[in-house]
């Protein structure tokens, strides 16, 4: 790699003082009872998405260092009660035009498992349940890789053992929100009407090597044809209810009930753009497109090295929510409603956290990062839910899920 060590650090500098500008605002914080509290750090919580790396991919710094800007950083997880998490190898859109993906990929693992090591004994990787276990008796938190807009990697098969063998656990099946060669993505023209050949032999080999397939940014058709393809439970990791918000991002009640029926689970983003129609259609006017459009993509990355590329994203991460006036916010007990209606539709055991965070969520009024999950439990007891359904929710349901995909 001819990214030289001198490169790097000039290039981290400018980037710092680049994400100065990004600090997170101050917003009033909300306390939560006592009750909530306990209940909420005894629980056993397992966020299904958080974009843990990215600053530091791109800004420098350790996992472990608390940084107090963005939503996300270990310190804060540990006092936001986090026990385990799936950590987002992010390789964005602006990487694929020039096929740089795999390349990124391998880049977002190795600094992945480098942070993991220097962050020992606070953390671990986690490859199946009984890891999970081991971490917990062992008083760490354990981090699952999940790579996140792998463009196609080619779906090649060879590639995909070799990521596996590196430890990564997870993989969502179709590239963030572009199509890949071999499935379609959420919000892409479709291509291929969901997977093709080629998508279903890449499915039954992450059966076959105990991968969580990750239906998060999926077209509703490859979504479909995913889940009646697997033979292991499906999860999608990050997602919202389009009853509630009708974006293509967010999952129709009908493909909830089927990935459900088929053992698997849907971890809930956190932020107001797939929960709350209201702050989402503020959002959308203000930012004049919508959160998934990557049409400018080729245009801004045509001719770019890939170091380039990493200087062009840097300024973008870590990925944070927006301000947005009173009378359009989300709060808490709004999004609560969002798991509510999906625990009406299919049950408490189908429920999952998936917070997004440092991914670009707007966060409820009065949460100001990972240090204020308590809220959500405090919420839940407020709607008379009970504490086994709220442990459920909080990571019981994603445990068990991931241990039978994984298993
Ligand atoms: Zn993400």
């Amino acid at each position: 790699m001819h990214f030289d060590a001198l490169n790097r650090r000039d290039f981290l500098k400018r980037a710092a003082l680049a994400a100065g500008a990004t600090a997170i605002p101050a917003t009033a914080w909300s306390a939560v009872s006592a009750r909530a509290s306990a209940l909420h750090q005894s629980a056993y919580v397992f966020d299904g998405h958080v974009h843990a790396l990215d600053r530091e991919f791109y800004h420098g710094g350790n996992i472990t260092d608390r940084v107090d800007a963005g939503q996300w950083d270990l310190p804060r997880a540990k006092e936001g009660g986090v026990d385990a998490f799936f950590l987002s190898v992010y390789v964005p859109e602006e990487y694929y035009p020039a096929r740089y993906e795999t390349k990124q990929a391998l880049r977002r693992i190795d600094h992945a498992l480098d942070q993991l090591q220097k962050a020992n004994p606070q953390l671990g990787l986690a490859m199946d349940g009984r890891d999970l276990t081991r971490l917990r008796q062992e008083k760490r938190i354990a981090a699952v890789l999940d790579i996140e807009g792998s463009y196609d990697l080619d779906g090649d098969l060879d590639i995909l053992r070799a990521l596996h063998r590196l430890g990564l656990r997870s993989a969502q099946i179709s590239a963030h929100n572009w199509n890949q060669h071999y499935a379609d993505a959420c919000c892409s023209p479709a291509q291929w009407n969901g997977l093709t050949t080629h998508g279903h032999d890449v499915v039954r080999e992450m059966n076959r090597l105990g991968m969580v397939i990750n239906v998060s940014h999926s077209a509703d058709t490859t979504m479909a044809q995913v889940i009646d393809a697997s033979e292991r439970p499906v999860i999608a990791t990050h997602h919202g209810l389009r009853q509630v918000n009708d974006i293509p991002r967010n999952m129709s009640d009908a493909l909830l009930k089927k990935l459900i029926d088929r053992g698997g689970v849907i971890g809930f983003q956190i932020g107001s753009e797939f929960a709350y129609p209201r702050e989402y259609a503020w959002l959308t006017e203000h930012r004049k497109k919508t959160f998934w459009d990557t049409t400018s993509i080729p245009e801004r990355t045509r001719g770019k090295t890939i170091y380039q590329i990493d200087e062009l994203m840097a300024p973008s991460f870590p990925m944070l929510g927006a301000e947005v006036p009173d009378e359009v916010a989300m709060h808490i007990d709004d999004w609560v409603g969002v798991v509510d209606r999906a625990i009406q539709l299919v049950g408490e055991d189908a429920v999952a956290l998936g917070s997004d965070f440092d991914g670009g969520p707007t966060l409820a009024r009065g949460m100001r990062d990972v240090r204020d999950l308590p809220m959500i439990t405090d919420a839940m007891l407020n709607r008379g839910y009970s504490e086994e359904r709220i442990r459920k929710f909080l990571g019981g349901n994603l445990r068990r899920v991931f241990s039978q995909a994984t298993a």
